[in-house]
């Protein structure tokens, strides 16, 4: 009857050493995308967020950088489509300024 006491930690140790080959707790990389734009609500978010800041899983954390760099991206060429733009319509107002 003593054996039930010596089975935790064995199993704890199994359960880490899975969860660290086999990645079992990861979000859906969804999740992930979800989280970043504050799309997570209660468990789901806190999941997350414990997930990548106190796990500090590396293949969520790469995962949650590429994405948060592609949304730069995104963000980046409008405002960069809109200073062509600007410049474009100034040189062409001066244009018609002098003739
Ligand atoms: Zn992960």
């Amino acid at each position: 009857m003593s054996g039930a006491d010596d089975l935790d930690p064995q199993l704890a140790f199994t359960v880490a050493a899975v969860w660290r080959r086999e990645r079992i707790s990861c979000p859906h990389p969804d999740w992930l995308s979800s989280y970043l734009q504050d799309g997570l609500e209660g468990g789901a978010a806190e999941f997350v967020r414990f997930h990548l800041e106190e796990s500090q899983c590396p293949y969520c954390n790469a995962a949650v950088s590429d994405l948060r760099a592609r949304e730069e991206d995104a963000k980046a060429v409008p405002m960069q489509d809109l200073k062509d733009r600007l410049l474009r319509s100034t040189a062409t107002a001066l244009q018609s300024f002098r003739r």
